[in-house]
């Protein structure tokens, strides 16, 4: 009796997801079937992370691989798959999974590439905050662990449905904080998906270019922008941006808010929904 205590009862798959948003993801639908390793801290830049031993030993075990896609990735990833030597991992693989495959993206722009400074050179990465490619990516997350663990299908399958149950209702709460018609300014492209659904703008950003540190001048003529234009606020993540976004706010009398771009890099986003209802609130 003790030693079938002491054990699982069952074998966990491996899940090592890049981003804490996507492991959150994949707890909702794997619960306590799947252990989740997650690479990139809450709050660090995840367009400048590195790859370290740790990563390499996780990816090394892991089932599945969850990343964002869309090149986030890119400064870490191909290092870590390759010393891995996981072949469940590699691309093309059952137990390859990228995010953005189930994503609309928004913002491709053709030939750009990250020599030419922009560091989002297959269009916009950050589709964390779109509730819409959020559920046709959680729908994904259920089938590619259906796929790897055939005997929990149905427990996977039930826990989607949960989570589209609450996706439902948080978005009619979500909706009712009309958003619609607002005006910021941005640091960084963290929110455009969030602005395409609920109906905002973001008519600057103090970046010139994703990635690209603004210069002297162009300060100054946002600093004239955001006057004429008067925005309700001047929004940025604390991972990227923070100093400058508050110096913009001094300079012009417009209020800052700064936001969490991920599970976890603020006390009240433990979990996606929480995430989402920390920014939408704020904004
Ligand atoms: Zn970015």
């Amino acid at each position: 009796m003790l030693l079938m205590f002491a054990s699982p009862a069952f074998a966990q798959l491996k899940v090592v997801a890049t981003l804490p948003f996507i492991g959150s993801l994949a707890q909702e639908i794997g619960r306590d079937r799947i252990d989740v390793v997650t690479l990139i801290k809450p709050g660090q830049d995840p367009h400048y992370a590195e790859a370290k031993p740790s990563m390499i030993l996780a990816a090394r075990k892991a089932d599945i691989l969850m990343y964002n896609g869309l090149d986030l990735e890119i400064g870490y990833l191909p290092r870590i798959l390759e010393s891995s030597n996981n072949p469940r991992i590699q691309p093309g693989n059952t137990g390859n999974f990228d995010c953005s495959r189930f994503v609309k993206v928004i913002e491709r722009h053709g030939v750009v590439d990250r020599s030419m400074g922009d560091v989002h050179p297959m269009g916009n990465p950050h589709y964390v905050f779109s509730p819409k490619n959020i559920a046709a990516i959680a729908s994904g997350i259920s089938n590619a662990l259906s796929g790897i663990d055939p005997a929990n299908a149905e427990y996977y399958r039930h826990n989607l449905k949960g989570f589209r149950e609450r996706l439902v209702q948080k978005q009619k709460k979500w909706r009712e904080r009309s958003l619609k018609g607002k005006t910021f300014v941005a640091y960084h492209k963290y929110f455009e998906y969030l602005a395409a659904e609920y109906g905002f703008h973001i008519i600057a950003y103090i970046e010139p270019k994703p990635g690209i540190s603004p210069s002297a001048g162009h300060i100054a003529e946002l600093i004239k922008t955001v006057k004429r234009k008067k925005p309700t606020a001047i929004i940025a993540t604390y991972s990227s941006g923070a100093q400058e976004t508050e110096a913009l706010g001094r300079k012009t009398g417009v209020k800052v808010l700064l936001l969490p771009n991920d599970v976890g890099a603020s006390v009240t986003a433990q979990d996606w929904f929480s995430l989402m209802d920390t920014v939408i609130n704020s904004l």
